[in-house]
């Protein structure tokens, strides 16, 4: 089975997933914009087992529609790494950044696409959604 490793730029925080993504996914919300200092958010999530290691600090952020997320980044480097959905168990969503690999899967649908940035045009067979399908 597949393995891959995400790690923060400094290598303190990684984590390893196995298999392939569940879903990959844009957001752009204006949230995941301050949290990543990017345009959008690049997601992976995958299904348990996962292995972290290295410390991570933790940030809890509660989203539109009442889903509380806790989001995990380096405390020396300040990279985001992953984050987990509170009370959910089975599957961790990684910053494909993290991954460091161009190869990655592309994204298959695209959220709060109301906030994408107008310069930006999605690539084909993407499917968007103007806010959060859930
Ligand atoms: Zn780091
Ligand atoms: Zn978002």
């Amino acid at each position: 089975m597949t393995a891959r490793t995400a790690a923060c730029s400094c290598g303190q925080l990684s984590v390893t997933v196995k298999g392939e993504p569940r879903g990959v996914g844009l957001c752009h919300c204006l949230a995941c914009q301050q949290r990543t200092g990017s345009a959008f958010a690049y997601l992976a999530s995958f299904s348990e087992p996962y292995e972290v290691n290295g410390q991570a600090t933790e940030y809890v952020r509660v989203g539109d529609a009442g889903a509380a997320f806790r989001f995990r980044f380096c405390p020396k480097c300040g990279t985001t790494v992953y984050h987990t959905e509170e009370g959910v168990g089975g599957g961790i969503s990684i910053a494909v950044g993290a991954f460091a690999d161009p190869d990655f899967p592309p994204p298959s649908v695209s959220v709060y696409d109301c906030r994408r940035h107008g310069w930006l045009t999605l690539p084909d067979g993407v499917t968007a959604f103007a806010k959060d399908p859930d």
